[in-house]
């Protein structure tokens, strides 16, 4: 999510905007939604204000930061100019001093977040579950569904846990599903709530498409997953999860974040997988991301990839004997051996992603997911070296 420092003038509450032009407000316009429109002259201002006063009464201007000449009686944000694209959508809040774009139409991914609560603990979350009541954020998606103008290819919803907002991400779900209907859903969960037969019911029976559920698992055996979800119990919740999704018929991409203990038994979990769950439509092996309690473990989430390139191997040939299709996420292509180029994905979000200066001049640059813009304030996933040109792009992907 993008921040923005921002000045508010006349926006009573909290709202959702899109950002649309001057040119196109009044083919977009509708009751139903708020309006945030770059102006850039006094005169532009002028006739956002005949609009506004012709009965456009959901409309904000914004206005480039500092330019006092712009006086307006008209509901103002002013914050800096060309910080904004068309369609982008903008949570302001009064008495912030920076608005949040929660949604950028040009972006390669798109997530949603639903809520920060979350029953599970795990060692390298990156978003730290605390427990007070957010469910104004299912509101807000639910705002998010109606903003959109033009339908994502493909849409995340995350959190926290999902499922613990129960009957309303059924309802989000289904809004989306009905205003965009080309838009592929997924949803990152930990699937043990699935193991309660009436909430999975109520989520899963008689959607208008299926959804694909992407599910962390972190070992073969339940002390394995148990300790680094920091949950007792929650493996065999997961598997439930896991075998009532299967019955429902819905897709599931099978998550395995690559820190120490996940990678110490990574060859016994890949076979686990091929054996007991070879139903599943993908396994995601992934970096960890260093940021929130993967900071305050360090000692088990930093690793260098490079050091575990037989346990990735070793998974990946028993996933491929299993036929159960793989992908890397995350995983810079300087820390993998050379046959699993072709697997590795560029996975990281548009705005969390960077590259480092030693990739100055690598080779593979535009095949590779790169690193997490934070990475300097944890880790690399490896020692990062620029691939020599000896090989074309075609030939690692
Ligand atoms: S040097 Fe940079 S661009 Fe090249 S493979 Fe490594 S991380 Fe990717």
């Amino acid at each position: 999510m993008r921040k923005l420092a921002v000045k508010l003038q006349g926006i009573p509450r909290r709202q959702l905007c899109r950002v649309s032009t001057l040119a196109s407000l009044q083919q977009e316009w509708e009751p139903g939604l708020n309006f945030l429109v770059p102006v850039s002259s006094q005169e532009e201002l002028r006739q956002l204000e005949t609009l506004t006063q012709a009965g456009l009464n959901n409309v904000a201007a914004y206005l480039p930061d500092g330019e006092s000449t712009f006086q307006s009686a008209m509901p103002v944000v002013a914050g800096s100019p060309d910080s904004l694209e068309q369609e982008d959508i903008v949570t302001l809040t009064p008495g912030s001093k920076n608005a949040h774009i929660i949604y950028r139409q040009s972006d390669t991914h798109h997530s949603l977040f639903l809520t920060n609560r979350c029953n599970s603990y795990c060692l390298m979350c990156s978003q730290p579950p605390t427990q007070h009541d957010d469910s104004w954020l299912v509101d807000e998606a639910l705002q998010l569904a109606r903003h959109i103008k033009t339908s994502p290819a493909l849409l995340g919803i995350s959190g926290g846990e999902p499922l613990l907002t129960g009957t309303a991400l059924r309802e989000v779900i289904d809004t989306f599903q009905q205003l965009h209907p080309q838009t592929g859903l997924e949803v990152l969960t930990n699937g043990r709530l699935f193991a309660k037969a009436p909430l999975a019911q109520s989520l899963l029976q008689d959607l208008a498409q299926p959804v694909r559920w992407l599910v962390p698992l972190y070992g073969h055996a339940d002390f394995l997953h148990d300790f680094v979800v920091q949950s007792p119990g929650a493996f065999e919740h997961t598997l439930e999860g896991l075998l009532t999704l299967q019955h429902f018929q819905h897709p599931i991409q099978l998550r395995i974040v690559l820190i120490e203990p996940v990678l110490r038994a990574l060859p016994e979990l890949c076979h686990f997988i091929a054996r007991n769950l070879p139903f599943v439509q993908q396994v995601a092996l992934m970096g960890c991301e260093p940021i929130g309690f993967a900071l305050a473990n360090r000692e088990l989430c930093e690793v260098d990839l490079r050091a575990w390139q037989p346990q990735l191997l070793a998974g990946a040939t028993a996933l491929r004997r299993g036929r159960v299709p793989y992908v890397l996420m995350n995983t810079p292509l300087c820390a993998l051996p050379e046959t699993l180029w072709p697997d590795a994905h560029r996975s990281i979000s548009d705005w969390k992603q960077v590259y480092a200066p030693e990739c100055q001049g690598c080779s593979v640059q535009s095949s590779c997911s790169g690193l997490f813009a934070w990475h300097e304030r944890g880790w690399k996933p490896t020692a990062i070296k620029a691939i020599p040109m000896r090989q074309t792009h075609e030939q690692v992907h």
